[in-house]
């Protein structure tokens, strides 16, 4: 780790103001930003301690949705009575990731903005990848790519976002709230998200000085919502593949349903294609496995993760029964 000027401004303008030094860096709960400063993959001349801003409060909204502030840690978000009763789908997919003491730091801002775990980004060693040195090519595309994405990816980068929290709040149409020096800025979170493309080190749409302020979730459209994980070991592991499911039925059919994917995608990957196939239709595996089918339709898979194209499938149709049958 290399020498860094620590700030702890009181106000979002100070923090603003403090992330205009060339170098600087926010620093929420630390877990993926003080791990990667311990490995030299980030090396910020200034860190802006964000953790005295007045932004953990989760309120309810007045459209009836809810507000959380981006300090919210992810363990009390996840444990929060709303979020539990009317936004299972979010609390279940908190819960299922990292480990509870990760969760206790950890903050909906900085759970959104996750590096990737793909190995050669974090490891030095690796002199090629892109998103960590821009033009220097992809280890990963004739590496080991077990955990790697299969849809969204480019020629310059296959990594995976490893969020949990961020699928879920993809299938629950969420909007990220920020700040920065050009004013305030609400983004859906359909839009908050870049692909790799040519330049994957550009990973969100935030720009320099930007901060997150909060998150809004609209209601749900459905009373039914439901998070799968599939992962090699059952705790404090990353997706291989996941699901995030929100649905309502009427009289045995799908009258609406939101479906973003985890695990598989160079971002939270929301499945319009999935959700056309379902409105309106049965609710019944056939069509879930039409819907699942299309979801996948666009995988690229490589050498070592076309395994994830299956399993990701069958995720999304078992989360989708079970969706289906848990009211
Ligand atoms: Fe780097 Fe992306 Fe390639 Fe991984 S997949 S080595 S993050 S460019």
């Amino acid at each position: 780790m290399e020498p860094f000027r620590y700030t702890q401004p009181k106000s979002v303008d100070d923090a603003i103001s403090g992330k205009a030094a060339a170098g600087a860096q926010f620093v929420a709960g630390g877990t993926t930003l003080i791990d990667l400063m311990k490995l030299n993959v980030e090396r910020p001349a200034v860190l802006v301690d964000i953790n005295r801003l007045e932004l953990a409060k989760i309120e309810t909204a007045s459209d009836g949705g809810l507000r959380i502030g981006a300090m919210v840690r992810n363990s009390d978000l996840a444990n929060q009575e709303i979020v539990r009763q009317r936004y299972a789908v979010l609390s279940q997919a908190l819960l299922s990731g990292a480990s509870p003491q990760l969760r206790n730091m950890a903050t909906t801002g900085g759970n959104l903005l996750q590096r990737t775990r793909c190995y050669y980004f974090r490891d030095t060693a690796y002199s090629a990848c892109n998103k960590r040195t821009p033009g220097s090519g992809c280890a990963a595309l004739d590496g080991f790519n077990r955990i790697h994405a299969v849809l969204g990816t480019s020629e310059h980068c296959i990594a995976t976002h490893p969020s949990d929290m961020a699928v879920a709040m993809m299938a629950l149409e969420a909007t990220v709230h920020t700040q920065g020096p050009k004013g305030e800025r609400t983004i859906p979170i359909d839009e908050f998200y870049l692909l790799p493309g040519q330049t994957p080190q550009k990973e969100n749409v935030l720009e320099v000085g930007e901060i997150i302020t909060y998150v809004t979730l609209p209601p749900p459209i459905g009373e039914r919502s439901y998070y799968l994980k599939l992962r090699d070991r059952a705790a404090y592991e990353f997706a291989l593949a996941s699901a995030a499911i929100v649905l309502q039925t009427e009289g045995g059919r799908v009258s609406r349903v939101r479906i973003a994917l985890g695990g598989v995608g160079t971002k939270p990957w929301r499945s319009r294609e999935a959700e056309k196939l379902l409105e309106g239709q049965p609710a019944d595996p056939a069509r879930f496995k039409a819907a699942a089918d299309a979801a996948l339709q666009g995988a690229k898979p490589l050498h070592d993760n076309a395994f994830k194209v299956e399993l990701a499938k069958r995720c999304l149709t078992r989360a989708l029964r079970v969706a289906s049958s848990s009211a």
